[in-house]
């Protein structure tokens, strides 16, 4: 079969559902990297509306003074209003102290809105002929709470709808208007609802649209399009550096597993290149199954190499992984689309710094160095085995062979 004749085999598998009613990823685990992802700017922006809302929260306690004059009800009122905006600082302090924490930065969005929201028609009350300018102040209110604070949709939704049902309550209660000023101000009450609905889940909306498509450029680019493995992109982008001097600065083991088709240009030899290509992708399917989710990661090194990194594995775990593969992948055999069935084995080069290690190797290049060197021994020695070693001093940069 010409090599064109196989497809690309991987396709990227990112959970990017969107579930359009609650404006949010159908996925959890997806959502929260979304919303990790989104907390710096997310945090910058509630800050500036903290603020905001604050200033003007107590600073329309001026209209409270002009309405009621200077009596005790009206100083009640603004102590009240210093209540919100002392609210929306300790937010501002919460959020400053935990800025990694997406529930404390959500819970203090919620917080003061609910504060807010709850105050406001206490202050309302004690001015029912001011009823109908604070209905319009309670409008704007409404923009705040789906467009200006960031939150999620169904909180912004939830506050937007809860307070509004309080504010139609009491017109209802406190009486006095005529009918159709009270239906003008609930329509009023449910026109600002339908916009900020409207605008809050666009946004929400469009900002995981473009979420989603950077992750998916990103995943097409991060990893080969045959075998669905990191490609060496990961060595430019840092995570393998990363990966060493967490172990450096915690102690923590780390292993890395180079692997290596055996006589695998014979397989293209003698059954083509596309069904070398399946060979790759199944053994490329065995690590990838072998390897812990979201801990390990499988690098495809070179053209039939591949690289497994093991965070927190000591040689002896690393080792025993490599000979599971390693047997595995000698028992099976490849099914071509030509009818051919195609089997081989590979070898292992294993290579870890031990918990504790009083000097880890500065560079990932060392690691991989001493890994290779094992590989080669293996080769030597015959194929179809595992070899490893712990790292003690500065490892040969040179390969063996
Ligand atoms: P050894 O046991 O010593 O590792 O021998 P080997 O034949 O596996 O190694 P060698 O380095 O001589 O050959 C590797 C071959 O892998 C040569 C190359 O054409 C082939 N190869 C590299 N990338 C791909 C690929 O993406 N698809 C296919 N089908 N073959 C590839
Ligand atoms: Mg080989
Ligand atoms: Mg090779």
């Amino acid at each position: 079969m010409p090599k064109d004749a196989v497809s690309v085999h991987y396709l990227p598998t990112l959970p990017l559902t969107i579930d359009r009613r609650r404006a949010e990823f159908a996925d959890r685990a997806f959502e929260d990297r979304f919303a990790r992802h989104c907390l710096p700017e997310r945090n910058a922006q509630l800050k500036v509306s903290l603020l905001f809302s604050a200033g003007f929260y107590v600073l329309f306690g001026l209209t409270d003074i002009a309405t009621l004059g200077p009596t005790a009800t009206a100083w009640a009122m603004v102590a009240l209003r210093l209540v919100v905006a002392l609210a929306a600082l300790g937010a501002w302090a919460a959020i400053s102290r935990h800025p990694d924490s997406v529930q404390v930065s959500l819970r203090s969005t919620c917080a003061v809105l609910g504060i807010g929201v709850g105050v406001f028609p206490v202050l309302c009350w004690y001015q029912p002929e001011a009823m109908a300018w604070n209905l319009m102040s309670h409008a704007l209110i409404l923009m705040a709470i789906y467009v200006i604070f960031p939150n999620r949709f169904i909180y912004a939704l939830a506050i937007g709808i809860g307070s509004s049902v309080v504010f139609a309550a009491m017109l209802l209660v406190q009486g006095g208007l005529k009918l159709d000023d009270l239906v003008a101000l609930v329509l009023m009450l449910i026109l600002g609802n339908a916009l900020g609905y409207i605008a809050a889940r666009r946004f929400h909306l469009a900002q995981r649209e473009q979420f989603r498509s950077t992750m998916l450029l990103q995943e097409l680019a991060d990893r080969d399009p045959l075998t669905g493995c990191l490609n060496r992109r990961v060595f430019q982008s840092g995570m393998l550096d990363a990966e060493l001097a967490r172990t450096r600065r915690y102690g923590t083991a780390l292993s890395v597993i180079l692997c290596d088709i055996d006589h695998f240009k014979r397989i293209n030899d003698t059954h083509g290149h596309a069904a070398g290509d399946e060979v790759l992708s199944e053994f490329a399917g065995l690590l990838r199954s072998m390897a812990r989710e979201g801990i390990d990661s499988v690098i495809r090194y070179g053209g039939e190499e591949f690289l497994l990194v093991l965070p927190q594995t000591e040689l002896a775990g690393a080792q025993v992984l490599a000979e599971r593969i390693r047997h595995a992948f000698a028992e099976a055999a490849t099914m071509t689309a030509n009818g051919s069935l195609v089997s081989t084995t590979a070898s292992f080069g294993v290579a870890s710094v031990p918990a504790r290690h009083p000097s880890p190797p500065a560079t990932f290049e060392a690691l991989i160095a001493a890994a290779d060197e094992q590989l080669y021994a293996v080769k030597r020695g015959g194929r179809n085995g595992v070899r490893g070693t712990v790292i003690t001093a500065m490892p040969v940069l040179a390969r063996a062979v």
